[in-house]
């Protein structure tokens, strides 16, 4: 026994003792793997699994985001062990280079990119061949015999490590990044005629001057030489990077995406492969399938001669991927064939990122591709009929708020015809947007704010315009391609995006966009089209989309809409995996009928107080109000009486035997009579009374805090008549359907109830009422009658009210008002400012507070439950279409969700998701 014991000890004790914080990739072999995400970044992980699976990957190595961890942990220091680590895989990588760093005759330049666990585009830096100085770039020039290179490659250097290293940027008040203006101004001395000539233009003498120039400019800026030894260059590098992980980009973009701050990046470092040695050489960006689309094609885009970040700058616009067919056929072969590899390895659709250098293909890096709601649906769906994946993962990986595009409006088709398309650019966000133009994201975010609709027009974004794309209802942009910053970030936030429309002349110093002899101001209308790439002037009117064209207008068939068949695939798919019913909000038939299309299993929420506006109505609800006393406001009800029972029986047809749950009048009083005095003068001249005596009673209904006024079951124990009509309402039309050979399953829903007396009250009235028509009608009919449950107390007494509530209904938008003593309608004011400090997460009024509100609901139900087993449980507050808070419900063991009739396929699938994760 000891000896057995003590052997293990000993192995394990170096591996134990040290951890392994570097992971090399190289030749076939990696220490890593694709499923270490966490350890390795998404960009490791991936490099050390292609390099497994023997696609063509440059070496390196990567430092772990332990070691970022480690760094914030320890005021921005290292672990002891990390130096000796790094010097081996330096080693390993020069020895699997036959190339030093730092050499004089045959230098290693290496790539120091950051990689966190999920991509963050566009938010983290990365520096391209480090290790050069004055002495190494001449040695390169040598070897390569192209000076031109060799220059090119070292003023690249110098210009993302004076920036991202030593912070040589733009100053407040600087429009130009301060490296390009040594650019321009070099361009002016040497093409006086033709200052904006293309980079390519400077030749190998132009290009060692601006390596001067700009060790001046570092040197100007911070006071610093900029460091020529290679080891010295790599500490600052891996250092910048994780250093930004907390720039202020990055953390935007991590609480949008809800990114935990712990994760941390790692760091890869990998050696140089050269895009940009000459015209057989380049650099590209693709996709394994049209991430708009969806379309199963080669899509992406490529630089010739360029190193890869001037493909997603949008500093040149490249050429599409395919145009590779003509000038590369071989390289061309060989995409095609990594395409297969990728897609049968990792069984989604990847976003890759490949150079040539001199003929010969290398990949950089593969993920899975970010994609718009319409691509998502469709790959998810075409990859299981391939066969590459099970309907299980096409209903997993589909974020189910992407759905929300498939139901988004389009351009109204005649609206398009007459207006005259004024330019073009490439359909990068799909959807139809029509806003004032902002040029500034500060503008746009100002004026979405004040409640505009907006478009921001750019002649490139970048990620400090992230607020302001964020703000806008779309993007416009005059440069850049489909991989380019907009383009990307707009697909992830499913925003309605036209890039690249180069005929824009933008200038920010005016605030026009000028257009083939048209000028818009700052606030003139625009519309885009981000399917098409079409743009137009003023605000172009909107039609509905495939899906409801097909299941609700009925003017498209199945047949012709390719997009709704991978649609209602994948709702069958999820309609069959979920547990959780899903029921509509909704309050008037045709409503109704609509969400049944929607694949409503039954009205959770019909708000009857929105069937009192209608028509002539009002005045009875009026009348009804201000009546003296219980007889006449007896007789104002029997006026409302027949408008509401034929609006029930609509809807328990448009139902056709699926239940309905009403709740009762709940809103306070004085929200049906009006406050001006004019208005008032003219309802007491319809109701034959005095404008006195309307001024009083609208003064007698004022409240301070009417949300926590006299509402909801107040109402109808007050003045119980106005229950009793509408159980009568709601009884007499379940008598008059279910005679009709319809089946009715009404759900009468006592609203705001507190004090388990409150309901016992209101459900002997309805028992009551229910009696009284069945026997005036000599009918039977069968309905439910239950509570919201939507004040704390309610949920902490909740055994005595289901004593004798049949079923419970969450109703989360008040019950979150009510936990967090919070108004809805007020918290705008505090609630932004409560996200970036991150007091709440995200805005609890839309996705359910699981801490908080959640805890109450998991009480309501568990007393619920203890005295009636069987209770049948639901929700309808907002949180009934939001997927987080649908899975949550799941897991609370609801019978149902519901909510807006366009969120229901998202809760249908959000529902699925749920019950596949157990
Ligand atoms: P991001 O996360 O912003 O995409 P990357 O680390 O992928 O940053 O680097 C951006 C670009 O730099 C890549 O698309 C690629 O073209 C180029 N690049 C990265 N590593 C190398 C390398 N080892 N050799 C040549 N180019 C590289
Ligand atoms: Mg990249
Ligand atoms: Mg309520």
């Amino acid at each position: 026994m000891p000896t057995k014991s003590k052997s293990s000890k000993a192995k394990k004790s170096p591996s134990s003792k040290t951890p392994k914080y570097v992971y090399s990739f190289g030749n076939g072999k990696a220490d890593g793997n694709g499923k270490m995400k966490a350890l390795l970044g998404g960009k490791g992980a991936n490099l050390a699994e292609m390099t497994r699976i023997r696609l063509p990957v440059p070496p390196g190595f990567t430092i772990s985001t332990e070691v970022c961890t480690y760094y914030y942990d320890h005021k921005r220091t290292y672990p002891p062990a990390l130096e000796k680590q790094i010097d081996e895989a330096i080693h390993k990588l020069e020895t699997a280079m036959g190339k030093k760093f730092g050499d004089q005759k045959d230098p290693l330049l290496v790539a120091v990119r950051s990689g966190a666990r999920d991509s963050m585009p566009g938010m983290m830096d990365t520096i391209l061949n480090l290790g050069l100085n004055d002495r190494t770039v001449r040695a390169l020039a040598e070897r390569s015999k192209n000076e031109r290179f060799a220059y090119d490659c070292y003023r690249r250097f110098l210009q993302m490590y004076g920036d991202v290293v030593m912070g040589v940027q733009k100053r407040a008040g600087e429009d130009h990044e301060p490296f390009e203006v040594v650019i321009e101004e070099l361009k002016k001395e040497l093409f006086p005629k033709d200052p904006h000539v293309s980079d390519t233009k400077l030749d190998a003498t132009a290009l060692r001057t601006l390596t001067d120039r700009f060790r001046k400019l570092i040197r100007d800026r911070t006071g610093k030489d900029f460091p020529e030894d290679p080891r010295e260059q790599l500490r600052g590098a891996v250092g910048a990077v994780f250093g930004s992980w907390n720039n202020e980009r990055a953390i935007i973009y991590r609480r949008k995406y809800n990114i935990p701050h712990e994760w941390g990046t790692a760091v890869n470092v990998q050696a140089m492969v050269f895009g940009n040695t000459g015209n057989d050489s380049g650099s590209g960006v693709s996709f394994t399938r049209d991430p708009a689309t969806g379309e199963k094609v080669l899509y992406g885009e490529f630089l010739l001669n360029a190193q890869g970040e001037d493909v997603v700058a949008g500093v040149r616009t490249p050429e599409p991927v395919l145009q590779l067919q003509v000038e590369m056929p071989e390289v061309y072969r060989q995409l095609q064939d990594v395409r297969l590899t990728l897609e049968s390895h990792f069984h989604d659709m990847q976003d890759f990122e490949f150079t040539v250098e001199q003929g010969r293909l290398f990949m950089l890096q593969t993920r899975n591709g970010k994609r718009t709601g319409f691509a998502a649906v469709r790959i998810a769906v075409e990859m299981v009929k391939e066969k590459l994946i099970k309907p299980d993962d096409a209903i997993q990986r589909i974020p189910a708020d992407s759905l929300s595009q498939l139901l988004a409006p389009v351009f109204d088709s005649r609206a398009r015809k007459t207006t005259q398309v004024i330019a073009r650019g490439l359909p990068a966000g799909p959807g139809a947007a029509s806003g004032k133009i902002y040029f500034s994201a500060n503008e746009a975010e100002a004026a979405a704010q004040r409640g505009e609709k907006v478009l921001l027009v750019r002649v490139e974004t970048s990620p400090e315009d992230i607020r302001g794309m964020l703000a806008a209802e779309g993007i416009l942009t005059a440069r850049g391609g489909v991989s380019s910053h907009a383009a990307l970030v707009a697909r992830q936030m499913g925003k309605v995006c036209v890039c690249g429309a180069s005929e824009l002349q933008i200038d920010y110093a005016s605030n026009t966009l000028h257009v083939r002899g048209q000028n818009f101001r700052k606030g003139d209308f625009l519309s885009i089209d981000g399917t098409t790439g079409e743009i137009f002037p003023g605000e172009v009117k909107t039609s509905p989309s495939d899906i409801v064209r097909v299941l609700i207008d009925k003017d498209l068939t199945p047949a012709e809409s390719p997009i709704y068949r991978v649609f209602a695939q994948l709702m069958q798919w999820a309609d069959q995996r979920r547990t959780m019913e899903v029921r509509a909000n909704a309050d008037q038939p045709d409503q109704v009928g609509h969400a049944v299309a929607f694949g409503a299993q039954g009205v959770g929420l019909c708000r009857t107080e929105h069937m009192f506006f209608e028509g002539d109505r009002i005045d009875h609800v009026r009348e009804m109000i201000l009546a003296e006393n219980g007889d006449e406001r007896g007789k104002a009800l029997a006026k409302l009486l027949p408008a509401q029972r034929s609006d029930f029986a609509g809807i328990f047809k448009a139902l056709k035997g699926l239940p309905a749950t009403i709740r009762f009048l709940d809103p306070p009083l004085h929200e049906f009579i009006p406050h001006d005095e004019a208005s008032q003068r003219d309802l007491a001249e319809k109701l034959g009374i005095s404008v006195d005596r309307v001024a009083r009673r609208v003064k007698e209904l004022h409240e301070f805090n009417p949300m926590l006024g006299h509402r909801g079951c107040r109402l109808g124990i007050v003045y119980p008549e106005i229950s009793e009509m509408q159980a009568r309402a709601v009884f007499e039309a379940a008598a008059e359907v279910q005679a009709s050979g319809i089946k009715v399953r009404p759900e009468i829903m006592i609203p705001l109830v507190g004090f388990p007396k409150e309901l016992e009250l209101q459900i002997a009235l309805v028992h009551n009422v229910a009696a009284q028509v069945q026997k005036e009608r000599n009918v039977k009919f069968s309905y439910l009658v239950g509570t919201m449950i939507e004040i704390p107390r309610a949920c902490v007494v909740a055994d005595e009210i289901a004593k004798s509530a049949q079923f419970f209904s969450f109703g989360t938008n008040d019950l979150t008002q009510t936990t967090l003593g919070m108004s809805r309608d007020d918290a705008g004011s505090f609630l932004p400012r409560y996200q970036e400090e991150e007091i709440v997460r995200q805005n609890p009024f839309a996705v359910l507070d699981q801490g908080g509100v959640g805890k109450l609901m998991e009480t309501a139900v568990k007393l619920g439950r203890s005295t009636r087993k069987d209770i049948k449980l639901g929700i309808c507050g907002e949180h009934g279409g939001e997927p987080d808070s649908v899975k949550f419900c799941h897991r609370l063991g609801l019978a149902y969700v519901s909510c807006s009739p366009f969120r229901l396929p998202i809760a249908r699938l959000a529902a699925a998701q749920a019950a596949l994760k157990n």
